[in-house]
């Protein structure tokens, strides 16, 4: 079947009162409300103990629970029955239901936006992006679905000869992913595998079972059956091992950190049977380059939506600002000014520009490098300590001055900026460094000498290159996102090689 054109999803305009007041109703309607994340398998939901806090407010949100050994156990019987029919339904009517999937995330965006707020202490503006990246995940894959798991694909032969290409899903995936993106990632992962025609356990970071599973209610509700997508919730110590060694698992969607997902491909390389395929989109040591031919007021924008927005917690974040030294100080002067306007605080208020970080442990390891920072490294910025709200788990933006790379040995995850001076001559030597860290997800240019661009994009490692704009962000379909090295295997999410890495090939031939 044809593939039918696509469109990416529509927002929620902030500075209209107008369309922004139902979103706000539901962030006071939702608060102080009790939420439930635990388990969902044959689509009921077991006990839910464990608190789930706010990190904003530290207040309790709602409950989730580890699931235990045998729902875990069942969870791989149904799946495996059931993604039979699930896969010979075909990829047209399995579209069907992922587009019903967007329809029901469209029609609840301000109350998935709010969850996601509460339980994240992700901002409005972020909560309403990340709904639509899902929403558009959920279009992006069932269009891939129709186009490539509907028919056989016809194959040349000799004469007196028929040769056909045909696409399956592989069996049951369990998909990992994290908290930051605990909405788009979750579903982008669960979508694909099943627009493949798999069968899914799913498993959300164990800060964020809430949001996930509204997104399985919903899920469930368009018409993805129950036995086919399940939810296991839970710490990844208590789950991930009854998870990843289960003989009847078929493959692994990761998202997350690089030390987690060597962690799972050893547990998969030792497992007896079948090989087992892991994609893994894991973290990044992102560095942006800016020399003195670039727009200063557009490289401090830029600058501070990729290296502090989403308080810094986005894999794409800008961790390393590579400035030559003759427009250095003006630059460092101006984004000293920028930082200074930023609003730190409730993420549910249209004003704050920066939220909580996830929890107690985050906020720690934050510390800690600022400690090291104040010894190693020459302050620029230090967030005032007065302005930070009493109560969450919250980290004010940082910038300090490093002589080299070399201090960093591994990503520090929140809104902490590092600065390295370079001279026009060792603009080699910046990118020779860059690709020395093994990372490679994301790197910004700016700069408008012409060529430049392209010269640099091809020596770089990476994976998404940005130039002369901000470094976040990717669109589905628009920019497909993922790294290399040690920021993944690959494909790109989003992108047009995604699916086939859930799919099994099979080729027919035919003496006619
Ligand atoms: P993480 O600690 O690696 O956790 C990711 C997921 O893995 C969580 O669901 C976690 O569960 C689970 N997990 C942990 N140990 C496990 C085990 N032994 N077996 C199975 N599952 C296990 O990463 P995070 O701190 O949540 O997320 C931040 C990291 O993700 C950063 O490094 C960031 O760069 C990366 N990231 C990458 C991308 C990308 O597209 N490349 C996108 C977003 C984030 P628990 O939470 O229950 O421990």
């Amino acid at each position: 079947a044809e593939a039918l054109p696509r469109k990416n999803s529509h927002g929620i305009e902030l500075t209209d009162p107008i369309a922004i007041a139902p979103l706000q109703e539901a962030v006071e309607k939702m608060r102080g409300k009790h939420f439930l994340g635990g388990p969902i398998v044959d689509g009921v939901m077991d006990k839910a103990e464990e608190p789930v806090v706010n990190p904003a407010t530290n207040e309790i949100v709602g409950h989730t629970a580890n699931t235990d050994k045998h729902l875990i156990d069942r969870a791989y019987t149904s799946a495996t029955e059931a993604q039979i029919a699930w896969d010979r339904l075909g990829g047209d009517a399995r579209a069907k239901i992922l587009d019903k999937v967007a329809d029901l995330y469209e029609k609840h965006i301000n109350d998935l936006t709010a969850l996601i707020c509460l339980e994240a202490g992700r901002t409005l503006n972020d909560g309403i992006s990340e709904v639509r990246e899902a929403v558009d995940f959920c279009r992006y894959y069932a269009n891939g679905a129709r186009k490539h798991f509907s028919e056989p694909q016809q194959l040349p032969g000799p004469t007196g000869e028929s040769n056909e290409l045909f696409l399956s899903g592989r069996g049951v995936f369990v998909a990992i992913s994290p908290w930051n993106f605990p909405l788009a990632i979750f579903t982008g992962q669960v979508v694909a595998a099943l627009a493949a025609g798999n069968a899914v356990l799913a498993k959300p970071a164990e800060q964020t079972p809430l949001i996930a599973a509204r997104a399985i209610e919903l899920m469930h509700e368009a018409g993805v059956p129950a036995k086919v997508l399940h939810l296991i919730t839970g710490t990844g110590a208590a789950v991930g091992q009854p998870l990843i060694e289960d003989p009847r698992l078929s493959g692994v969607a990761f998202t997350g950190s690089t030390e987690t997902a060597r962690l799972i491909n050893k547990q998969l390389a030792d497992k007896e049977g079948p090989i087992t395929p892991l994609i893994a989109e894991t973290g990044g040591q992102n560095v942006m380059i800016v020399d003195s031919t670039a727009l200063p007021e557009q490289v401090v924008d830029d600058v501070i939506q990729s290296a502090f927005l989403s308080a810094g917690q986005r894999c794409s974040a800008l961790r390393i600002l590579c400035v030559q030294d003759v427009i250095a100080d003006n630059l460092l002067n101006m984004l000293k000014g920028a930082c200074d306007e930023l609003t730190l605080g409730d993420p549910s208020k249209l004003e704050t520009d920066i939220g909580p970080v996830i929890d107690e442990k985050a906020l720690g390891l934050l510390e800690a490098h600022r400690e090291r920072m104040q010894r190693e490294a020459k302050p620029l910025f230090a967030f005032d300590e007065g302005k930070k709200p009493g109560s969450g788990t919250f980290f004010g933006p940082q910038v300090v001055e490093i002589e080299d790379f070399s201090l960093l040995e591994r990503e520090v995850f929140g809104p902490f900026l590092h600065v390295v001076r370079f001279k026009a001559e060792e603009l080699e030597d910046v990118i020779r460094r860059i690709n020395a860290t093994g990372y490679g997800l994301t790197f910004g240019l700016h700069s408008r000498i012409e060529g430049r661009a392209h010269a640099v994009f091809k020596r770089v490692h990476v994976g998404n290159t940005y130039v002369n704009r901000d470094m976040v962000g990717a669109v589905v379909g628009v920019n497909p996102f993922g790294g290399q090295g040690l920021s993944g295997t690959g494909p790109k999410a989003g992108g047009p090689h995604y699916l086939f890495r859930f799919a099994d090939e099979k080729t027919k031939t035919i003496n006619t």
